[in-house]
């Protein structure tokens, strides 16, 4: 088990993944996931954290999964540092970081892919329709390759959690899945890979989407009950940020993610917006 400081054993292959595993769990050790796109950050060393403290053996996979990207989206530029991820993943102590290429990911022929149904559909599903799709089949091959007793994800991807839940449910994947707080910058915007993009100006402007979010806590705070008062209000609030175009604003079921027609109980917001070429997404839980 790595403690701290020294650098995870880095596996490229299935097979040597496979057989670091087995060797944990020869030695009887629980083992956890934590898959990750890369260019770590604070969010994704908490589900490391949260990782290391319930199992034997933590594991990070890193792969820009090119299924998850639609035409026309960052998947040439999305950052890539394994060299300092690792210095990262040092530091927290994980012990094994899976990084294969995309021949050992999609092997040839690849034909088969994961459809999680209606909780897939709205909000990301909308903008993005072939997303969940890429994410529940490499999450999928990445529980088959590991086989871990937990799986670590976000909060900040509410909704790919959520797809991820029904999919190990439906499909009868023996993980536990671990869903951990988001993780923000002092500003309150959600740390994320993409917020690399953002030039000085895009920043400061980036708090929006968490001023927004803390607007609707207020409103249904202070009694508001009708969600289209309160996105009107968001959209306000996030339009007059120059830079900043709304891809969707919407206050939903957190078990669902359907619309509801009036606050009666604990409601999810959840939003996308573009600040200049960066799509950023972020969400909060309302309560009453
Ligand atoms: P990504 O590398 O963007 O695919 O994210 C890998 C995992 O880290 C996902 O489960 C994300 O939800 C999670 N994650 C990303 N950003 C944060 C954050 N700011 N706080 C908590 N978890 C995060």
């Amino acid at each position: 088990m790595n403690d701290a400081s020294s650098r995870p054993t880095l596996v490229t292959t299935v097979d040597q993944l496979r057989r670091a595993v087995a060797a944990a769990r020869a030695d009887g050790r629980s083992i956890g996931l934590a898959p990750t796109m890369g260019a770590l950050h604070e969010g994704h060393l908490s589900l490391v954290r949260a990782s290391k403290a319930e199992c034997g053996v933590t594991v990070v996979s890193i792969f820009v999964n090119p299924s998850q990207f639609g035409p026309g989206e960052d998947l040439a530029a999305y950052p890539r540092d394994l060299d300092a991820d690792l210095d990262k993943l040092a530091e927290c102590g994980a012990d094994l970081v899976f990084a294969p290429d995309n021949e050992e990911m999609y092997g040839e022929g690849h034909a088969t892919w994961v459809d999680v149904g209606s909780v897939a559909r709205p909000l990301e599903g909308e903008c993005r329709p072939t997303h969940f799709r890429g994410v529940a089949t490499v999450v999928l091959k990445l529980l088959n390759m590991v086989g871990p007793d937990r799986a670590y994800f976000g909060e900040k991807d509410y909704q790919q959690a959520r797809v991820i839940r029904r999919m190990v449910a439906d499909l009868d994947v023996p993980t536990v899945i671990r869903v951990c707080p988001i993780v923000r910058e002092a500003d309150g915007l959600a740390m994320s890979s993409r917020n690399a993009y953002l030039d000085v100006d895009a920043r400061r402007q980036a708090a929006i989407l968490w001023k927004s979010l803390c607007l609707a806590d207020e409103l249904v705070s202070q009694g508001e009950r009708d969600p289209r008062t309160i996105v009107r209000r968001m959209r306000e609030m996030i339009e007059s940020a120059e830079d900043a175009r709304l891809d969707y604003v919407a206050l939903v079921d957190p078990d669902t993610l359907e619309p509801i027609e009036r606050i009666e109980g604990p409601v999810l917001a959840a939003l996308a917006v573009r600040i200049g070429a960066t799509r950023l997404i972020d969400n909060r839980l309302l309560k009453m």
